[in-house]
């Protein structure tokens, strides 16, 4: 038996002590998981900068702060979102209790990926942990150092048996995927995405992608161009252009293509100075297999910001890219790297038109004081997220379902949406031994007439929260009528 069938096995029996059910016991583990991150602070950063030359604070702020939001949510939520639904119900079933119970799924495997090691691993296993789940975690081998840290030192903080660290490489996520799961929570590249959907397939096993794509972000003409260069410099060279949801490449018109350029390098130096190789809040590419492929991605195109490159330390400055053509090499893969290309586009309409004639992104940007122009950018195309005047913050809203469509994956996380994800949602109907003579219209002989009275008890939809309140009403209004009669006869 492979190690892989062995940790499985054991998180399936320790699932199926029960424990999990009990939410006291989730919230434990939910603790457990926010003191490691809290007294392992220091143990994270230090294989986040060897993974990705990352500092200290940026690992904070980036890998640890959201994890501890979501962790504390769950915490303080739980009760509420585990509890029974009560749902609308029908004349049939007025006097039943009628909800719906979330229940665990089992077992989830979750495999991360590299870019943001931690948080991109560990998120969704808070939602796993919330919703009652066993869960086999197998973080990227990429970053090398916050996988060895995590099987170290994890299990020091969570049940060992219920939420194993498996590391390894493709052989070893592939072993894992022969498994039976109950569901797979994969974040990573498309490719991969469908090798993991095709594993799942012969379980009949739900999955959710978190998946990449190319981000558009689209700069109307009008806007504060200041303000807009700056954020979206910040959005696309943090962690070095490795960010699923960074901007991927600008639209905008011809005449502001030189301001942009422009407003982008003021950003550039502001954040990262002259000089960003030897300045600690700009990182590394994770390793040389991507150095090459980013650095292949220039070929053909203007270089009018950065360019320089350092291949013994991975590293490549914040890059502009200017008149690109759709048809260069930057165009046709998503960059994951500091490259910003930039396309001009005579109009809104036919940066709309380019972004449609593409795979759904994780995330459409666009930039501009107009509404309207928002709302019809809104409405005329499709992505995972809609972001308007800002990059990225959107995945720090827990009530926003953060995933892709199409192409950038499918399900969600984040908050209340993590635990929906990986919880089944029963359907649940308690109804009496008594009043049988109402159910003889179900039973044969069928006849108009009892067709007639089937339609009416099975068509009325009943709110019974509205019909609480009625009562409730009524009750009032007849008490006030009461007290007034009584006080008129008095007086
Ligand atoms: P990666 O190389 O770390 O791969 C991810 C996981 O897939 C790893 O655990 C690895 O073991 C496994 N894997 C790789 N090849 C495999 C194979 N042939 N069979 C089975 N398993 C295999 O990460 P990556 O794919 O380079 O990650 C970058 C991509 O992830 C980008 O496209 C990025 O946009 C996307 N991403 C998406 C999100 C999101 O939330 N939507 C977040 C981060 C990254």
């Amino acid at each position: 038996m492979s190690r892989e069938q062995l940790v499985v096995q054991r998180a399936r029996k320790s699932f199926q002590t029960g424990n999990t059910r009990r939410l006291e016991y989730r919230i434990h583990q939910l603790k457990g998981l926010l003191r490691f991150i809290t007294e392992r602070q220091k143990d994270i950063a230090d294989s986040v900068k060897r993974d990705l030359g990352k500092s200290e604070h940026a690992t904070d702020l980036f890998e640890t702060v959201g994890l501890e939001g979501e962790i504390k949510l769950a915490i303080e939520k739980l009760a509420e979102w585990a509890a029974p639904r009560p749902v609308e119900k029908n004349l049939l079933t007025l006097l039943d209790e009628v909800y719906i119970q979330p229940e665990p799924l089992g077992v989830v495997l979750i495999i991360g990926a590299w870019n943001y090691p931690w948080a991109i691993t560990l998120q969704p296993l808070v939602g796993a942990i919330a919703a009652g789940n066993a869960a086999v975690i197998k973080p990227s081998e990429v970053s090398s150092h916050s996988a060895k840290v995590m099987e170290e030192l994890l299990p020091q903080y969570l049940d060992k048996d219920l939420y194993p660290v498996v590391t390894g490489g493709v052989s070893e996520t592939q072993e894992l995927l022969k498994q039976r799961f109950d569901h797979i929570f994969y974040t990573g590249n498309s490719t991969v995405g469908k090798l993991v959907m095709g594993a799942a397939a012969r379980h009949l096993t739900p999955v959710t992608l978190e998946l990449g794509g190319k981000n558009p972000c689209y700069i109307d003409k009008n806007c504060d161009l200041t303000i807009a260069c700056r954020r979206i410099t910040w959005g696309k060279f943090v962690n070095c252009g490795q960010t699923c949801i960074a901007p991927d490449y600008i639209l905008c018109e011809p005449s502001i293509q030189d301001r942009v350029v422009e407003e982008i390098k003021k950003s550039i130096k502001e954040f990262y100075t002259d000089n960003p190789k030897t300045f600690e809040d700009y990182g590394r590419i994770i390793n040389q297999r991507h150095f090459k492929r980013v650095m292949a991605l220039m070929e053909g195109s203007t270089v009018a910001v950065g360019g320089e490159s350092d291949e013994s330390q991975c590293y490549i400055a914040p890059t502009v890219l200017k008149d690109v053509k759709e048809t260069s090499k930057v165009m046709k893969e998503e960059i994951f790297g500091p490259l910003l290309p930039i396309i001009t586009v005579s109009n809104v309409d036919e940066a709309i038109q380019f972004i449609n004639e593409r795979e759904k992104p994780l995330v459409v940007y666009v930039f501009t004081h107009d509404n309207k122009l928002i709302k019809r950018v809104r409405d005329e195309t499709s992505s995972g997220g809609l972001l308007a005047n800002d990059c990225l913050i959107h995945f720090t809203v827990s009530a926003l379902p953060f995933g892709g469509v199409g192409n950038s994956g499918m399900g969600c996380y984040h908050g209340k949406h993590s635990f929906e994800q990986l919880s089944h949602l029963r359907s649940c109907l308690i109804t009496q031994l008594k009043l049988e003579g109402v159910n003889s219209m179900r039973y044969p002989p069928h006849t108009a007439k009892k067709l007639s009275w089937a339609r009416f008890f099975l068509l009325k939809q009943v709110n019974v929260c509205r019909l609480r309140r009625m009562a409730l009403l009524a009750i009032f209004t007849g008490l006030a009528a009461f007290l007034v009669q009584r006080f008129l006869r008095r007086g």
